[in-house]
């Protein structure tokens, strides 16, 4: 644990459409840290189960593939951005399929999986070893990094994340009706918040910002500012 907890880890959680993506990615960018997108790697998984057409509700046959797949992350350069992870299973990455409907339905049934949480939980602590990292997700100033003194708990109101993710959506191409993303949103909070291993939940020491009517810049400036006045200390 002290080679992993060497390199400094700024835990950015918050529920879905929460802006924590766009403000990781700003932070990570700012500090010249890598970008770690845990959901990627819950979606990547979930994505694998269904194109192995295994039942995710299954899981016994989720825990089946989980010990067979061979799953590799690394960094890779983003295109416009900082240094992001990438996933790769038997070989292949996910890549836009990450954000397709069918992966989004059945994410928060693998990721309540307590055997494939504590499976991504360690890949997630191994990455400390290769620099300092912005890491975003539900758990991670909770579980998986809680000796960090940066963490940050981003939420907004539901509406507005309901109408973030369908316009996402529709940049994407998909459907974009915002009283079904609500409700699939509203679905996906509730599952990440109520399963038993790693709930949804506020680290008692996190920093909590409302997004709601803050651009992404002015809420990653905020967070830079919040880091700086720690002096961003190497444990
Ligand atoms: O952040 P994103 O929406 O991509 O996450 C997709 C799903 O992955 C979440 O709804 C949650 O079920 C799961 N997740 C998790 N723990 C994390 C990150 C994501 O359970 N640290």
């Amino acid at each position: 644990m002290s080679a992993i907890q060497s390199a400094i880890v700024i835990a950015i959680d918050g529920p879905s459409a929460s802006g924590k993506s766009t403000v990781s990615r700003l932070v990570a960018e700012a500090l010249n840290f890598y970008h770690v997108d845990t959901g990627s790697m819950y979606r990547a998984f979930t994505w694998k189960v269904l194109k192995e057409a295994t039942d995710a509700r299954c899981s016994a046959a989720v825990l089946d593939l989980m010990r067979r797949v061979q799953y590799e992350c690394d960094f890779v350069a983003g295109d416009d951005g900082p240094t992001r992870l990438r996933n790769r299973l038997d070989g292949e990455d996910p890549g836009a399929d990450l954000r397709s409907p069918r992966v989004e339905e059945s994410v928060s049934v693998v990721a309540a999986i307590p055997q494939v949480r504590e499976w991504l939980v360690e890949k997630q602590r191994q990455l400390a070893r290769l620099g300092d990292l912005v890491v975003e997700g539900r758990d991670i100033g909770t579980v998986v990094f809680p000796d960090t003194p940066y963490k940050f708990y981003l939420d907004a109101d539901p509406d507005v994340r309901a109408r973030r993710r369908a316009a996402d959506q529709a940049v994407a191409g998909g459907r974009a009706e915002i009283g079904e993303v609500g409700q699939a949103i509203a679905e996906r909070d509730r599952m990440d918040s109520t399963r038993s291993v790693a709930p949804l939940k506020i680290a008692e020491d996190a920093v909590r910002l409302d997004t709601s009517t803050q651009d992404a810049r002015h809420v990653a400036d905020v967070v830079l500012k919040h880091i700086r006045s720690r002096h961003l200390m190497r444990k």
